[in-house]
């Protein structure tokens, strides 16, 4: 059994709260560690550092700040096992899929080292007779981040390399679930020489995030998780001046097209559904089989479900591990409980998987459902699971009215190959990421990751060039020099 404690300018720092949350290891079932619920204490220390800290680092130098992101960057490389181990010990997700999220979380901290480039300012000469202007971005001050227990290394680091990188302090709240992985990134932060303060740990739940929203020294909010936080964090900090950037929930659509290369969607369709158990917020969830493919597809996605090897992440063979909690696993099993009621046909059933040795473990199996439809709960809801819905529907026309109609609006994709139909999906679509032959269409770190409708609250996506605006405030300043001012004051909008 472990503690987790906070981590505040540059240390790991013993917390008097008495209140811990639990941490279960989902592959065996039992309570392997507790994380401390902060108090407010904690917070006062960490608020103290966090504002220190960014007085003198908001005027470091670009420069300076990207060449301790390029030494990160090496240390992570360097530890990227280590991370992994950490991750898929608390997770339970394969360990490929752990290695694999902190590279698309280090790709970020690639593109943060190239902030020199990316803070330079716009210049304009003679906007008015002998009168210049130009624009800057400055650091917003202290920023939080809140993240869920799904890529606890991933998900933070789209957030803090960017907001440190344009010279903020960054206050990181991870997931009680599996809290671990943060406090190693934050000591790898100052092993590569960030000053004490500029990365901040504080760990908790509800009661933590609570005191961020309203604390008037943290100028910006950025939060992944559920629709419901998402929706309840933007409302709330916004309401106290705060910048938010709020990315929730999905149910993300994937269309087959008859004229698609039906292997190449099964093998897209079987990833992208029970990878990670399903615990992805670009997982696919609903397959649309558009025409007469449907019986085929369903033939074929669940003759390759039924050999997917559902294992422990030590087990390097482990194609999907087990759900976070006893809690998630119950309300995944009843989401395929309420499916059965509702009339969609159960074609393969994960409910109560048993894997011999991890009887207590969370795991449930790959479950299919063919004839799902639109007003169904499992269609409009996300289950959070390794549980794929599919929906049948004779046009294309049928299939897009689909995903424009569903709450959702994270990703989706279409496995065809007409050029036509593909151009006119991703122009009609009203979804923020979209794939064509590509299943789980993640941008990279120099393009941005959001979504629409309820699966984003707030103006900006996440890193790329909208994180760069996001963790900055627009600065533009006209200059004259004395001896171009005409003598008198003048009394009308000056014009050119
Ligand atoms: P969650 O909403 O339960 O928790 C996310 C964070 O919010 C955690 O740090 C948690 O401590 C905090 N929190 C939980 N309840 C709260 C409350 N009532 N008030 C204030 N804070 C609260 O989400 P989760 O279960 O950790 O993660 C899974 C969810 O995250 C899924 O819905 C998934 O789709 C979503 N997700 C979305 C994206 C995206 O990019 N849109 C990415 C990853 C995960």
């Amino acid at each position: 059994m472990y503690k987790i404690q906070n981590y505040i300018n540059g240390k790991i720092l013993e917390s008097e709260s008495k209140d811990f949350l639990k941490i279960f290891n989902p592959t065996t079932g039992e309570l392997q560690g507790e994380v401390v619920n902060s108090n407010d204490k904690d917070f006062e220390l960490l608020i103290k550092s966090s504002t220190n800290a960014f007085n003198d680092w908001s005027n470091e130098t670009p420069l300076r700040r990207s060449r301790i992101l390029a030494k990160y960057k090496n240390l992570i490389e360097k530890n990227l096992n280590d991370l992994a181990k950490i991750i898929s010990s608390e997770h339970g997700k394969t360990l490929e899929d752990a290695k694999g999220s902190v590279t698309r979380g280090l790709e970020v901290v690639e593109f943060a080292c190239g902030i020199p480039h990316l803070l330079k300012g716009e210049f304009s000469q003679n906007v008015g007779r002998n009168i210049d202007s130009w624009s800057v971005r400055q650091p917003i001050g202290v920023s939080a981040g809140i993240t869920p227990f799904n890529f606890p290394a991933m998900v933070p680091m789209w957030m803090f390399p960017i907001s440190i990188a344009c010279g903020n302090s960054f206050i990181l709240k991870p997931s009680e679930k599996d809290p671990s992985c943060s406090i190693k990134l934050a000591e790898l932060f100052s092993e590569a020489g960030l000053p004490d303060g500029v990365f901040n740990v504080i760990n908790g739940n509800k009661n933590v995030v609570d005191k961020i929203i309203a604390h008037e020294d943290i100028k910006s909010i950025s939060f992944v998780g559920s629709t419901p936080v998402a929706k309840y964090i933007y409302k709330e900090a916004t309401s106290f001046g705060k910048r938010v950037q709020s990315l929730g929930g999905a149910k993300n659509h994937l269309l087959v097209m008859p004229d698609a290369n039906l292997e190449q969607a099964v093998d897209g369709i079987i990833g992208a559904a029970y990878g990670s158990a399903g615990e992805r917020c670009m997982a696919v969830s609903v397959a649309v089989a558009i025409g007469n493919i449907g019986d085929k597809l369903v033939e074929d996605i669940n003759r390759k479900a039924q050999t997917l090897k559902v294992a422990p992440w030590t087990d390097d063979q482990a194609n999907m591990g087990p759900l976070i909690t006893l809690e998630h696993k119950k309300k995944v099993e009843n989401y395929i409980n309420i499916g059965e009621k509702e009339g969609a046909k159960l074609i393969l059933d994960g409910r109560n998987f048993k894997l011999q040795g991890y009887e207590k473990g969370f795991f449930v199996g790959p479950t299919l459902f063919d004839n799902v439809n639109k007003d169904m709960q499992i269609y409009k809801e996300e289950i959070f699971g390794p549980v794929l819905c599919v929906v049948r529907v004779d046009t294309y026309e049928e299939a897009l009215k689909l995903v424009n109609d569903h709450a959702f609006g994270n990703g989706t994709s279409i496995y065809t190959s007409d050029g036509d139909v593909s151009r006119h999906f991703t122009t009609h679509c009203k979804i923020g990421m979209v794939g064509i032959n590509v299943p789980i269409p993640v941008p990279m770190a120099f393009h941005s990751f959001g979504g629409w409708k309820q699966s984003l609250y707030g103006d900006h996506s996440m890193h790329g060039s909208e994180g760069i605006r996001f963790y900055t405030n627009l600065k533009t300043t006209t200059s004259r020099w004395p001896n171009s001012i005409s003598k008198g004051p003048e009394f009308k909008i000056p014009t050119n």
